[in-house]
């Protein structure tokens, strides 16, 4: 294979489809190192900062993976390293082993890589990047809450993982605070509690997690600020993760809750709707399906029906995909829809805009950004007017609400986008079956 040639097509099509300043700083400086045709993996080199790796891994990777692979005819795995990297003897980061042997209770899928960035958890990422970057210096303790299934163990698994594979002699100790309390009152009766508090005190970062299981237990709470006193005035990472703010941990010490308070405190929300498909999109990449519109809208279907917890979606997207291959049938909507009938909630008709929008992009092809875009070229003002017309139509939004979903606009031009529409639709043969396509897929019309 013509490693120059390839790269040369998969840049071109990548200049095409980011922004010029992406392009310029991610894309334009890396180039192809070498490939293993045989184990199908396309390595290549990033002359920069190693640091910026991270993000380039996180942003780009996917992007570049399919722009490469749809000039190839057998799909290849992209990795990406720090041109450096590949003179020393080549080793595998990843699989850095813990010194303290605690890789059953790292979950190999937990690291930032596989951590989808959205509005709902930017914030928690970008602290927990720089904590694991620079581990007992800007942020300690670092205080992780969220709802259930939001992603609060994967953040700070991935900040342990990250800290190891940036200095493998580092000892990063995880521990969800329930083994912590056991730990404790089987030293106690063992009369080992001299061998507990060496495990707990002369580890670099600690990682507890599910701080609130603390809650009513005194003399657990007790040992656990000694703990905290040791590693704090030594300087050692600590990152807690809790289901509340410290403020809301009832039963819990003054003394633990103000020091959790000490430094910095980072929520996680609910993720929002483009960050669900992102997430189950991910997903699919992982699992080697290849993205057509069928998986896409099934994806969409799945994205819409669970909200409020992470853990849920990846489960509503196994059975899916896992039952529809065991049965050897197509992913469809519909098919989706049989198999998860039990959570979908058949009062909720209605149909939310961000699908509409989505839905709209992916037929049509461009970004959902664009719609919010000021562009004002035809390929991108027809899908965008289309979606704004089936949001009046099918939603109980206000005209100036659909206005502001549609970047910012005035709702003239929203009344304008939807007489303009239900004109066409008149004599455009082609706009109308575009549309009814759409409505399908959004299974508008078809109750
Ligand atoms: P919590 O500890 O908050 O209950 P977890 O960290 O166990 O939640 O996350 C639940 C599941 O959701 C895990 O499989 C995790 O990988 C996944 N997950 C959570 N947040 C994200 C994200 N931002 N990107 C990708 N997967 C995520
Ligand atoms: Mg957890």
């Amino acid at each position: 294979m013509d490693k120059n040639k390839i790269w040369g097509t998969t840049l071109n099509y990548l200049k095409a489809n980011t922004t010029e300043l992406s392009y310029n700083t991610w894309i334009s400086p890396l180039y192809i190192h070498h490939i293993e045709e045989e184990a199908g993996i396309i390595y290549l080199a990033w002359p920069n900062q190693s640091k910026l790796v991270n993000h380039l891994n996180e942003h780009y990777l996917n992007q570049i993976e399919n722009a490469l692979n749809s000039s190839l005819d057998k799909p290849y795995r992209v990795v990406i390293r720090q041109e450096k990297e590949y003179d020393v003897n080549k080793i595998d980061t990843t699989r850095m082993k813990n010194p303290l042997n605690q890789e059953k209770l790292f979950n190999p899928r937990f690291n930032f890589e596989n951590f989808v960035v959205g509005n709902s958890n930017k914030y928690a990422h970008a602290v927990s990047v720089a904590v694991a970057e620079a581990p007992g210096e800007i942020y300690n303790p670092l205080f992780i809450y969220g709802g259930s299934g939001l992603g609060k163990t994967h953040l700070m698994q991935a900040i342990g993982v990250q800290i190891i594979r940036n200095n493998p002699s580092t000892k990063v100790l995880y521990v969800s605070t329930e083994m912590f309390t056991n730990e404790l009152i089987t030293a106690i009766n063992d009369n080992k509690t001299r061998s507990f508090r060496n495990k707990y005190r002369k580890v670099d970062v600690l990682l507890i997690d599910d701080i609130h299981f603390l809650q009513g237990k005194e003399a657990t709470q007790e040992e656990f600020f000694h703990t905290f006193e040791t590693l704090y005035q030594n300087n050692k990472q600590i990152v807690i993760t809790s289901d509340c703010p410290p403020v809301s941990l009832k039963g819990l010490d003054e003394r633990l809750r103000t020091r959790f308070s000490w430094n910095m405190i980072a929520d996680i929300q609910p993720p929002d709707y483009e960050t669900r498909v992102a997430i189950l999109k991910n997903l699919a990449e992982k699992s080697d399906l290849e993205m057509n519109s069928d998986l896409y809208d099934v994806l969409c279907m799945i994205a819409d029906q669970v909200k409020d917890n992470i853990r849920e979606l990846e489960g509503a997207y196994n059975r899916v995909i896992g039952l529809s291959q065991l049965l050897n049938e197509k992913i469809t909507v519909d098919n989706a829809k049989s198999i998860l009938k039990d959570i979908i909630k058949d009062n909720e008709q209605a149909v939310a805009p961000e699908r509409i929008r989505s839905t709209v992009a992916n037929h049509y092809k461009i970004k959902i950004a664009d719609m919010d875009s000021p562009k004002r070229n035809a390929e991108i003002t027809l899908p965008r007017q289309v979606a704004m017309y089936l949001c009046r139509e099918t939603t109980e939004l206000s005209l100036p609400k659909i206005g502001k979903l549609f970047g910012n606009r005035h709702y003239s031009t929203v009344i304008h986008a939807v007489e303009k529409i239900e004109d066409e639709l008149k004599y455009d043969e082609e706009l109308r079956e575009n549309v009814e396509t759409i409505k399908a897929k959004l299974n508008i019309g078809r109750r």
